[in-house]
């Protein structure tokens, strides 16, 4: 099964695998979870986008800062919970953006809490993130998905009917 990697399944890679697969498979989630909708999650769980801001596919980051040299890409998230995720997920988008020659860094701002995180894209996070993108693809290309685990996510989660029937 060939699978093109996106944003969201690099953000979801850092939550859950099981969920990785179920996603790839186009498995249906729960329609009836009002809190949560796959694809919208993420959206939600950010802010409203500001006025300057760059798009590429569906996903829209509010432009920071461009100078000649640099452009800085901002997302601003309501709370540092899922950072880990949220981190991996940006330096897939400015590996993107490097590939159509456009040099970026990132930076993850958390009003609420008053944090900023700068991400950047270097050798290091470059390999990093083709170790996730290969695992990503190793799971989507697994017979079934990973058993249940439970974690703290697993109560907003729209598959949360389907792992715990
Ligand atoms: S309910 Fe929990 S285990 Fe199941 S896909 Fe969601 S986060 Fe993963």
């Amino acid at each position: 099964m060939s699978i093109e990697v996106n944003g969201t399944l690099v953000w979801f890679y850092n939550i859950c695998k099981r969920e990785v697969w179920l996603m790839s498979r186009n498995i249906v989630p729960d329609q009836h979870n009002e809190n949560i909708e796959i694809g919208r999650f993420i959206h939600e769980y950010s802010y409203k986008r500001k006025e300057k801001e760059i798009s590429f596919g569906n996903v829209k980051f509010d432009v920071m800062f461009k100078s000649k040299e640099k452009l800085v890409i901002g997302e601003t998230k309501k709370s540092s919970k899922y950072k880990e995720a949220s981190k991996w997920q940006l330096i897939f988008y400015l590996k993107v953006l490097k590939e159509a020659g456009i040099n970026a860094d990132g930076v993850l701002l958390y009003p609420e809490e008053k944090k900023r995180e700068e991400v950047i894209l270097n050798d290091e996070n470059i390999k990093k993130l083709e170790e996730i993108i290969k695992d990503i693809k190793k799971i989507c290309n697994k017979e079934s998905p990973e058993p249940v685990k439970k974690i703290g996510f697993c109560k907003n989660c729209a598959y949360k009917e389907y792992c715990y029937a």
